[in-house]
């Protein structure tokens, strides 16, 4: 469960962020050379439905490593 950083309502998860005009979703990767070749993933979106924050996050954090 993730809550808002601002008023600690309960955020809508697992929502996804695409580029507007477009099909196309934001992938994420690393600078480091060594991690380069390792996609982080697909990040997700997290609203709170109370003030409207934003919360950009990824699941799989074992990319990062
Ligand atoms: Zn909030």
């Amino acid at each position: 469960m993730r809550e808002c950083l601002r008023c600690k309502t309960k955020m809508i998860e697992n929502c996804s962020i695409k580029v507007e005009g477009g099909g196309y979703g934001i992938v994420m990767a690393t600078d480091d050379k060594r991690l380069f070749a390792n996609r982080i993933g697909k990040p997700k979106v997290a609203i709170c439905p109370n003030c409207g924050e934003v919360s950009i996050y990824v699941e799989n954090t074992k990319n990062l490593e």
